[in-house]
């Protein structure tokens, strides 16, 4: 990470308070706060302080102080305006969609079929045999370090 991806970075500059946020939460580690899309109502972002790219990038001790706070928060939507349900996700790479490149997770309630928010898994199980499959997870399996 170079100074200036940090100084252009739009997150930083919210946790910073150079630019407004509906603030939900905020301590030494993170911040969370409204995405300005409101992709459906209550839709928040959940951020750590130190600027971190990616997933890719994220330090896992970073990422624990950051994940503990997802579940205190989902439920606090939760209990604010009742959705049926939620999504929990998070982009990495423009491919992937990701469009402001500090690390972020998106918590977006959903209120029901007819919502605002779209998003599809397509299955491929019967692509793979259960040898590929086993293929594939060793072949991560040894990365993991
Ligand atoms: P991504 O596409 O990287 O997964 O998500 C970035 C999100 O940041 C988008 O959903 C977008 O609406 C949100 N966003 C971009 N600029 C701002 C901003 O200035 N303020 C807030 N609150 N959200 C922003
Ligand atoms: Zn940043």
């Amino acid at each position: 990470m170079t100074m200036a991806e940090e100084s252009n970075c739009i997150f930083c500059k919210i946790i910073k308070g150079e630019i407004p946020s509906a603030k939900v939460y905020e301590d030494e580690d993170v911040f969370a706060f409204l995405d300005l899309s409101q992709v459906t109502m209550g839709h928040t972002l959940i951020i750590p302080k130190v600027h971190q790219k990616d997933i890719f990038h994220l330090e896992p001790e970073i990422a624990a102080k950051l994940f503990k706070h997802v579940p205190v928060i989902a439920r606090a939507i939760q209990e604010a305006f009742h959705p049926v349900g939620m999504n929990i996700l998070n982009n990495n790479s423009e491919l992937a969609g990701q469009s402001v490149f500090h690390y972020h997770i998106h918590l977006i309630p959903r209120y029901g079929n007819t919502d605002t928010f779209s998003f599809s898994f397509q299955p491929h199980t019967d692509d793979y045999s259960n040898e590929q499959r086993s293929k594939i997870a060793a072949a991560i399996a040894e990365k993991i370090r």
